[in-house]
């Protein structure tokens, strides 16, 4: 069986058993230190339910690692009930000077299907009306990505940063095609960096791209190199910032599937370090690595006495953009092992296995 198809099916057979919540069920925020590109601040996180990701929704079944599907209520939200959501996450915080929101929609902020015009541009008015807030980042699969809506967006929001955040995930296309089912290609996705490029000498817009470390398939040696290589790659067609997502087992996914079968692992917590301390060196844009999920059973993990030590350096590390010390710790030698002698054997699987 196809790595597809396995993955529409295991995506199709969750659907069918999500008990889908009520969008207000759904909304959250959140807030917390963050890294602006003016120097540490403040960050507002709000989670915005929409009828669900595209891609996701499609007959592709969406990406092997993802299930942001299940924080959607799976029906359309009207614009009046988004932006009312919206404002109820918003006014919860006591927004401080040198504020980053940060809008979630477990899916394309600029697609008009699952956020309507009318829902994104009361948003946009709203926030630029806050003084300390700063920055305004969204995120968007490529395709979505023109001249005509970001115009739109940004002509709102004249004297804030709006950021537009794109999941690469990785450089490699056939690690985008076969091992996460991403359904674009570099080629895409410059299409889209570019277009944002363009508009930088008329509007305060910029680009971010998400790089996940160890997708399915993939030995602890190569989701390395694959970070790396894919970081490198985004400075080099002119992204402004990235942000790292290691994996982590999300429920109902070809990963969750491979995982409880002993098929996949996610990363040490160690390649991660080591990640860092690389890309810290070779790529001068800003860089973060997101440490959500460490030291949990489906996260990133190394032992139970430095998962912690080494998630706060890491912490640390994204808030000075510093490189981060040496650090000493009996797993490490498993690590090393991992690292050099590691190949797919652990990886591989029988597609055939019901499921
Ligand atoms: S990673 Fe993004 S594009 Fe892929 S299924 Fe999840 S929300 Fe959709
Ligand atoms: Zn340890």
């Amino acid at each position: 069986m196809e790595i597809q198809d396995l993955n529409q099916e295991i995506r199709n057979k969750y659907l069918n058993r999500m008990e889908p919540k009520t969008a207000q069920e759904l909304a959250a925020s959140w807030s917390g230190e963050d890294l602006l590109y003016s120097g540490k601040g403040n960050a507002i996180f709000i989670i915005l339910p929409t009828p669900g990701c595209a891609h996701a929704l499609s007959n592709s079944g969406g990406c092997t690692m993802c299930s942001y599907i299940a924080d959607s209520p799976l029906k359309t939200v009207s614009a009046a009930e988004m932006v009312e959501l919206f404002k109820i996450s918003l006014n919860k915080f006591d927004i401080k000077p040198q504020t980053v929101v940060k809008i979630f929609v477990s899916g394309s902020f600029l697609n008009e299907d699952e956020i309507p015009g009318e829902a994104r541009d009361e948003i946009i008015k709203l926030l630029d009306k806050e003084k300390n807030v700063e920055e305004v980042v969204v995120e968007s699969r490529p395709e979505y990505v023109t001249e005509d809506i970001l115009k739109a967006c940004c002509t709102l929001i004249p004297d804030k940063i709006f950021e537009v955040s794109i999941g690469l995930e990785s450089s490699n296309d056939y690690i985008k095609e076969y091992k996460i089912n991403k359904g674009f290609s570099n080629a895409d996705f410059e299409k889209a960096i570019d277009v944002i490029k363009k508009l930088k000498k008329d509007y305060n817009i910029t680009s971010k791209s998400y790089i996940f470390v160890k997708p399915i398939l993939t030995s602890e040696k190569e989701a390395i190199e694959d970070a790396v290589a894919s970081a490198k790659y985004a400075q080099r067609v002119g992204v402004d910032r990235i942000s790292f997502c290691p994996a982590t087992i999300h429920k109902g996914t070809l990963m969750e599937f491979l995982w409880r079968r002993g098929s996949y692992q996610p990363p040490w917590i160690w390649s991660i370090l080591e990640i860092v301390k690389i890309v810290r060196s070779s790529v001068k844009i800003p860089i973060i690595m997101d440490t959500s999920g460490f030291g949990s059973r489906r996260g990133p993990y190394n032992c139970k006495k430095c998962n912690k030590k080494l998630k706060n350096m890491i912490i640390n590390s994204n808030l000075n953009q510093s490189i981060p010390e040496e650090f000493e710790c009996e797993c490490k030698a498993q690590w090393k092992a991992d690292v050099e002698y590691s190949n797919l054997s652990r990886s591989t699987m029988n597609l055939t296995r019901n499921i």
